[in-house]
């Protein structure tokens, strides 16, 4: 089973050739968009990460040069025109669960950075500045943890901070026991917001989620409330983000996820200019921490995503496709 993996980094080329038995891989660095369709002539399966475009046009491209599977390497697959890879005869698989910890200990290390400033904390003492005026936390103990969306990851991260002693609300359209268990208090969106000290999201971005967190929600928000995203970036309108920010409405921002990301992360950019001005000024906040969409980067995750996407490629070709996603 010829197969190309679009977007492949060296730890893919790790975890995959650890793990491949009887199937061809073709690591190629770049992403998948119209200009790079071609590269994907021949190849039967084409194996996509979460910034690589599966829009109709691409899907059509794909079709017409012989490749029958579109293997995602995420468990989020919000970038896939689903109904145009249905009408084309492709299936589409994905990695519906990897390693709810790497994520959801992900968003615990922004909350624990952003509070006790480790940021400026790491810089200022390489620097021989040893003055702690700025470096200010919080106790998380007792602190309201809304959390929004609470499937595998969001109920990972509320059993996290449930252990840091902090008080769970959550909103999701489908409670989820096992974190009613942990006493956590499910509320519509609105009172979430009003009450949490700390926001993290957890929900798949769809048309009822996109810009959840917008110019209206922020202002509902608790004066100083911390918001975290790990989830996709278009969960949040993010030019609303500055004014909140500069406003003191919202106290912390933690982001791994940013709307116009996929021509930026996963790359080294640091000798061009920055040519995204709301990131840029967003990345000038002393109370902002941005990382690149890594929160999924963790051995044990990677060895899962190998593993399960090797064996949805060779579940397809046995004719009993698993971890399909349909429109
Ligand atoms: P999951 O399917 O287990 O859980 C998602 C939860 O969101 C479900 O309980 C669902 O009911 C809920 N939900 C659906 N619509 C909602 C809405 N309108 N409001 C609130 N909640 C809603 O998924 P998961 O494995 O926990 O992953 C969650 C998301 O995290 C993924 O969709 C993906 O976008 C993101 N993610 C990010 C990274 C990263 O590296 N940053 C890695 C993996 C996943």
């Amino acid at each position: 089973m010829r197969t190309i993996l679009f977007s492949s980094q060296t730890y893919d080329r790790e975890s995959f050739l650890g793990a491949a038995a009887g199937i061809e891989l073709h690591f190629q660095p770049a992403r998948l968009t119209l200009d790079t369709t071609a590269l994907a002539n021949g190849f039967d399966v084409v194996c996509a990460f979460i910034n690589d475009d599966l829009s109709a046009p691409v899907l059509e491209h794909l079709v017409a040069g012989g490749t029958r599977l579109i293997a995602l390497r995420s468990a989020g697959y919000n970038h896939v025109d689903l109904t145009a890879a249905r009408a084309l005869g492709l299936t589409v698989v994905r990695v519906p669960a990897y390693s709810p910890h790497a994520v959801a200990e992900h968003a615990v290390a922004l909350i624990l950075a952003l509070n006790r400033r480790l940021h400026r904390a790491y810089n200022r003492t390489r620097e021989g500045d040893f003055s702690l005026h700025g470096l200010t936390g919080f106790d998380l103990v007792g602190k309201r943890v809304g959390v929004v969306g609470t499937g595998q990851i969001g109920e990972t991260f509320a059993r996290i901070m449930a252990g840091f002693g902090c008080q769970l609300l959550a909103y999701d359209p489908f409670p989820n026991p096992a974190v009613e268990a942990m006493g956590a208090r499910y509320l519509p969106l609105d009172p979430l917001l009003a009450e949490s000290d700390i926001i993290s999201l957890h929900c798949p971005l769809n048309d009822a989620t996109r810009y959840l967190i917008n110019a209206d929600s922020l202002q509902h928000m608790k004066p100083g409330a911390m918001l975290i995203n790990t989830g996709r970036g278009a969960l949040v309108e993010t030019p609303a983000l500055i004014e909140a920010l500069k406003s003191g409405q919202l106290g912390y921002l933690g982001l791994d996820v940013y709307e116009e990301e996929a021509n930026l992360f996963f790359e080294d950019r640091s000798d061009l200019p920055l040519q995204d001005d709301v990131l840029a000024r967003l990345l000038t906040f002393p109370n902002v921490i941005v990382t690149a969409h890594q929160a999924f980067l963790t051995r044990e995750a990677l060895a899962a995503i190998a593993r399960t996407t090797l064996d949805n490629i060779a579940a397809w070709a046995a004719g009993r496709p698993c971890n399909q996603v349909d429109a």
